[in-house]
C-alpha cells in the first residue's frame, strides 16, 4: 500500500516513498550505490517536518562526513525553508562534542574546553613518558585503550595520567568525543532520557561503517522502540581498518526486532554497463544476498574502459590525455558520433571529473601530470584535516582571539603571513594548507571559533569544493558517497587493489573488493579502470599483474581504443 505521490514524497520513486513514509519506530533501508539512499533520508526528514508536524528541532541526522552534513542541512532547508536549520545534522564526532560541551561542568571541564591538537598531545605524552619516541609510539594504543580495547599494561597504566593531564588543560581528545558521552549517558539515566526526548527522530546514513563506540552511543539515544532510521549498504563498508564493523549493520534486525526493512533497487546514478560491471565485481564476496541493482538513470551505454600503461607516468599521461579529449571535444565527438549524449556531455568541465586511487602516494604523479597540462586539481584524502602539514600552526595562530577581525577568510590569510614569518621555507606547505582551508573558511563568515572547530573535526575531503572548476583527486575512501560524470579508478593492480603492504599478513581482500566497488559506482557516464605494468622504485616495485577484480567484469568492459567496435571472444579473453 504505497500512497499516491503527493507533496515532498512525489520527488521519490515508489520504493523510496515506501521507505520514506514509514510512520514511526525503527526502520532499516538497505540499498546499493546510487539508489537514492541519501536523497530518501533527506526527503523523509523534510516530509516529517513539513507534512507530519514533527518539530524540526527534534530531528537528528547523522552523516559520515562534515561535508555530507553541510549538504544535507542545505537540502533540507531548501525543501522546508528556514525551519530546516533547526534540524541537527551532525557527524558522530560533532554530536559528541556538543554533548560534551553541554555537560562540561559534570565532566569537570571548563566552558571553553578545546580539542587537543597533535602537537600539544605529543608534548603531554613526552612529559609523561620522558621519551620522544615512546610518546609517538603509544598514541594509537592509548586510543585503543580509551575505547575499551586490549593493550599492554604499560599503556593502560599511562591512560589515567594522560587523561588527567588533558583535563588540567581543559582539553579533550577525539576518543573523548565519543567515549565521554557514552559514559555520561550510561551513568545518568535522567540525562539520557532528556537526550532521547530532545532527539525523538534519529537517522544515520552510511550505517555500515559505524564502530563500537558509535554504536553504543546510538543505543543509548535510540532504544529498541525509538524512531531510528538507519541507511546503508554493507557492500560499501570500507572503514574496517579503522575500527568500523559491518556486523552492527547486519545485526540491526536483532537489535530492533520490530523494524521493517526496505530495499531500494533502482540505480539513478550510473550507466547500464557501469552498474552491471560493479555488481559483477562485488558478487563473489557480497554481503547482501540477492543484491538487486537496476540501472534506470543515466541512459549511457558506454562500456567500462580498461587501460594498461607501461608505468605510473604513462598511466598519468593516459588520464590527462583522456581528460583533454573529453573536455576538448574533438576525440569525444568522434567517439560519440551522432548520439545526442555526445552533445550533452561535451559541456563537461574539470569539476565533473574524479581520479581515484588506493593510496595517497599515487596522487603525486597524477597531480604533477595534470598540473603540467595546466589542469586545475583539488586533491583530498580521507585523513583528518589537522594532519595535513601547515594546518595546525595556522589554527594556533588563528586562535589568538581578538587580535584580528574581519572574515575568517581574511584572518586566515593574515595568520598565514604571520606563520610564514616564523616557519620560513615551509612556505609551500603553508600555501597548500591555506588553499585547502579557504573553501571552508568562506562558509564561516566571521565565526573563527566555529571554523576552527570544523577544521579540527573534519577530514580533508570535507574541504572539497563541489563547485570548483577542478579535477578531483581522491583516495577511494574519500570518494565514498560522491558522484561524478567521469571517473578514473587508477592503479587496478594486484597488491595495490587489493592492497597488500609488504610483509602484511592480515587478509582484507573482501574490504578491498568493497573499496573497488565504491570506486566504480561513483561514475555516472564514463568509467576508466587503469593500471601500470611497472610501478615505482620503492620496495615492491617491478612487474605488476592486473587486479583480480578486473577478471569479473566480462563484457561490461573493453580495452581502450575499442569502445566503438565489436570484439571477438578471443579479444575479450586478452582484455586484461
Ligand atoms: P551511495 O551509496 O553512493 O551513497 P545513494 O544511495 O546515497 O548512493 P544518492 O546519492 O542519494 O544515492 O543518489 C544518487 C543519484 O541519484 C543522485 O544524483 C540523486 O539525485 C539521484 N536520484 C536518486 N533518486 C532519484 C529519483 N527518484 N529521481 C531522480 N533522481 C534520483
Ligand atoms: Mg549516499
Amino acid at each position: 500500500g504505497v500512497s499516491p505521490a503527493t507533496g515532498l514524497l512525489a520527488e521519490l520513486d515508489a520504493e523510496q516513498r515506501a521507505a520514506a513514509e514509514v510512520e514511526s519506530g525503527p526502520l532499516m533501508i538497505v540499498a546499493g550505490p546510487g539508489t537514492g539512499k541519501t536523497r530518501t533520508i533527506t526527503h523523509r526528514i523534510a516530509h516529517l517536518v513539513e507534512e507530519r508536524g514533527v518539530p524540526a528541532s527534534s530531528c537528528l541526522a547523522i552523516t559520515f562526513t562534515r561535508r555530507a552534513a553541510a549538504e544535507m542541512g542545505e537540502r533540507i532547508t531548501a525543501l522546508v525553508g528556514d525551519r530546516g536549520r533547526e534540524v541537527t545534522v551532525a557527524t558522530f564526532h560533532s554530536l559528541g562534542l556538543s554533548i560534551v560541551r553541554d555537560n562540561h561542568a559534570a565532566l569537570g571541564l571548563p566552558e571553553d574546553l578545546a580539542l587537543v591538537d597533535a602537537d600539544r598531545r605529543h608534548r603531554i605524552l613526552v612529559s609523561l613518558t620522558g621519551d620522544e619516541r615512546r610518546a609517538r609510539q603509544c598514541v594509537s594504543a592509548l586510543s585503543r585503550a580509551r575505547r575499551g580495547g586490549e593493550v599492554s599494561g604499560e599503556v593502560s597504566g599511562l591512560l589515567p595520567d594522560y587523561t588527567a593531564a588533558l583535563r588540567r588543560e581543559g582539553l579533550v581528545d577525539f576518543d573523548d568525543l565519543l567515549v565521554l558521552p557514552v559514559e555520561l549517558l550510561r551513568g545518568d539515566p535522567e540525562l539520557a532520557e532528556w537526550y532521547r526526548r530532545r532527539y525523538r527522530w534519529i537517522s544515520v546514513d552510511e550505517y555500515q561503517d559505524v564502530d563500537e563506540v558509535q554504536y553504543r552511543l546510538l543505543r543509548l539515544l535510540a532504544p529498541a522502540a525509538a524512531n531510528l532510521t538507519v541507511i546503508g549498504d554493507p557492500d560499501q563498508a570500507i572503514y574496517g581498518f579503522r575500527g568500523a564493523d559491518v556486523g552492527f549493520f547486519l545485526r540491526f534486525e536483532r537489535d530492533y526486532p520490530d523494524a521493517p526493512v526496505r530495499a531500494l533497487t533502482r540505480n539513478y546514478r550510473s550507466g547500464r554497463r557501469i552498474v552491471e560491471g560493479a555488481v559483477r565485481a562485488i558478487r563473489p564476496e557480497s554481503l547482501v544476498p540477492e543484491r538487486a541493482l537496476r540501472p534506470v538513470g543515466a541512459d549511457s551505454e558506454h562500456p567500462i574502459v580498461l587501460h594498461r600503461a607501461s608505468d605510473e607516468r604513462a598511466e598519468a599521461r593516459f588520464v590527462a590525455g583522456t581528460i583533454d579529449g573529453l573536455l576538448g571535444g574533438a576525440s569525444f565527438h568522434s567517439l560519440d558520433s551522432g548520439s545526442a549524449e555526445g552533445y550533452e556531455t561535451s559541456s563537461l568541465g574539470f569539476g565533473d571529473i574524479a581520479v581515484v586511487y588506493r593510496t595517497d602516494a599515487q596522487s603525486r604523479v597524477l597531480a604533477e601530470e595534470l598540473t603540467r597540462r595546466g589542469f586545475p586539481v583539488q586533491k583530498r584524502s580521507h585523513d583528518p584535516l589537522w594532519a595535513r602539514a601547515g594546518v595546525e600552526p595556522l589554527l594556533r595562530e588563528l586562535g589568538y582571539a581578538g587580535r584580528r577581525c574581519g572574515t575568517v577568510l581574511r584572518q586566515l590569510e593574515q595568520a598565514a603571513a604571520a606563520v610564514a614569518e616564523t616557519l620560513g621555507e615551509q612556505a609551500e606547505q603553508l600555501h597548500v594548507a591555506v588553499e585547502l582551508l579557504s573553501p571552508l573558511a568562506s562558509r564561516f563568515g566571521e565565526d573563527v571559533a566555529g571554523f576552527c572547530r570544523e577544521v579540527m573535526l573534519g577530514a580533508e575531503v570535507d574541504a572539497l569544493d563541489p563547485r570548483a572548476d577542478a579535477v578531483s583527486l581522491l583516495t577511494l575512501h574519500a570518494a565514498k558517497g560522491l558522484e561524478y560524470p567521469v571517473v578514473f579508478v587508477t592503479g587496478c593492480e594486484d597488491g595495490l587493489l587489493p592492497l597488500r603492504w609488504p610483509g602484511e599478513q592480515r587478509d582484507d581482500t573482501a574490504e578491498e573488493r568493497r573499496l573497488f566497488f565504491v570506486g566504480m559506482t561513483r561514475a555516472q557516464r564514463r568509467l576508466y579502470l587503469t593500471r601500470a605494468t611497472r610501478r615505482g622504485q620503492a620496495a615492491g616495485a617491478g612487474q605488476r599483474t592486473p587486479s583480480p577484480f578486473l577478471a569479473e567484469l566480462g563484457d561490461t568492459a573493453v580495452r581502450d581504443g575499442e569502445e566503438g567496435g565489436k570484439r571477438s571472444a578471443a579479444r575479450q579473453l586478452s582484455l586484461l
